[in-house]
């Protein structure tokens, strides 16, 4: 029993209960394995009294983590919730939308740093010196950060091509930075193989139950800032699918303790990219066979896994909650990154354009009900793929003027 809260580990499918270790699949099945809680014990102690007494960030939940004393991500979460009116007004008729924007969650600007505050203490508490992962980017930049807060050493993995500000933004912390000549997927492969083999703590693969667990927090804050209440419908870009689940989870954990006024029912609304929609193709045939894409190729690196490991869950998730989902070509995503920037003056990364411009396509065709609350979870910041906009013809180039009011007039802008 490492916290109050916390007790242990369960196996998704058949329900065998594991001590805390850095085990994430269960012997018998190969099945997930989950953080069990105390709810009883944590609805005493995390009261809306308690939780407005602490700072506005992910730990203000900590009762509800499989972690309580932060060793690095001292100040992760704790992200705006905007009102996004003239987003709502464009798209039509939609009073209540609103976005979550992960875009400025610290150190390192997506919500990747929930995980990893979440798995980097977990690993300090196993007595790992060394921490990794297999990743896309964001948690590549996280990990490394998180690392050096916490006095630990970094070993990233990341597949050979990914966004240069990526690549930067991981070695800048100092961390040691592999390139695998392959996808995501063979990074990830590999990583399961190393974490059998080396003594790392890897956040998203011996580490990963508690790591998803980080997850929750975006809900819990969602949540608490609607007023105590879940969302009528979430959308939300789908990478491991990971994400998406945990929402829900989330707003079942704050009923669980009423903390809510209502019981949720939130419909949940998966995101992805054309070039890599494993996900969101299964949900289209209303199935839960994930149908594993081997060649992704999307501008959306940061969500461009082939073969999810909680695609399954992620596909039934929004399939029974009476949701749904699509996907997007990249021209659409580059679209749903200026619509988000040009009205609410929120600049996203890549994957939070596959949100904006899914969760527009969703509402061109009525799916989703303008009277309803709705909540678009923008999980990363844009300045770190600016690449996507930098192609030419994107972006207008801007006009070289002689610095002289007449060269000024002659634009004839105002
Ligand atoms: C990792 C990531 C996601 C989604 O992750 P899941 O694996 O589905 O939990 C979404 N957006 C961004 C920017 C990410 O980096
Ligand atoms: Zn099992």
């Amino acid at each position: 029993m490492s916290t109050a809260t916390a007790v242990g580990l369960r196996c998704r499918e058949c329900g065998t209960e594991y001590a805390d270790n850095p085990i994430n699949v269960c012997e018998h099945d190969f099945a997930p394995l989950e953080v069990v809680y105390d709810y009883a014990g944590a609805k005493k102690l995390l009261t809306r009294e308690q939780i407005s007494k602490r700072a506005f960030n992910m730990w203000r939940y900590r009762e509800l983590l499989p972690e309580q004393e932060p060793v690095s991500g001292f100040n992760t979460g704790g992200t705006p919730l905007y009102h996004a009116k003239h987003l709502g007004e464009r798209i039509g008729g939609f009073k209540k939308l609103y976005v979550k924007f992960d875009g400025v969650c610290v150190p390192t600007l997506s919500f990747k740093d929930r995980v990893v505050a979440v798995s980097v203490a977990r690993a300090k508490r196993f007595g790992f010196d060394t921490v990794g992962c297999a990743s896309t980017g964001n948690l590549a930049n996280s990990v490394a950060a998180q690392a050096a807060q916490a006095g630990l050493k970094s070993v990233i993995l990341i597949p050979k091509s990914l966004e240069r500000a990526k690549v930067v933004n991981t070695q800048v912390y100092g961390a040691k930075l592999i390139k695998v000549d392959g996808h995501y997927d063979d990074v990830n492969r590999l990583c399961a193989e190393i974490a059998n083999d080396a003594k790392i703590g890897i956040v998203n693969v011996n580490l990963r139950a508690y790591y998803a667990e980080g997850s929750k927090t975006m809900g819990f804050e969602v949540a608490e800032q609607l007023g105590w209440k879940a969302p009528d419908n979430v959308v939300v870009c789908m990478a491991g699918g990971s994400l998406i689940n945990k929402l829900n989870k989330a707003f079942k954990e704050f009923a669980q303790l009423e903390l809510l006024e209502a019981e949720p029912h939130c419909r949940f609304w998966g995101a992805q990219a054309t070039g890599c929609n494993p996900i969101t193709d299964a949900i289209k045939r209303k199935s839960d066979l994930i149908k594993p894409v081997k060649e992704p190729n999307t501008i959306a690196r940061s969500i461009a896994i082939g073969n999810p490991a909680d695609g399954y869950f992620a596909a039934r998730l929004c399939l029974d909650s009476g949701g749904g989902g699509d996907d997007v070509s990249d021209a659409e995503i580059v679209q749903g990154m200026r619509l988000l920037a040009e009205t609410e003056g929120l600049f996203t990364e890549t994957a939070g354009g596959v949100t904006v411009a899914t969760f527009k396509k969703l509402a061109e065709a009525g799916r989703i009900n303008p009277d309803e609350t709705t909540v678009l979870c923008i999980t990363g910041q844009g300045l770190k793929t600016m690449d996507a906009l930098m192609e030419p013809g994107v972006l207008p180039e801007a006009p070289v003027i002689k610095p002289s009011l007449s060269a000024f007039k002659d634009l004839k802008i105002a």
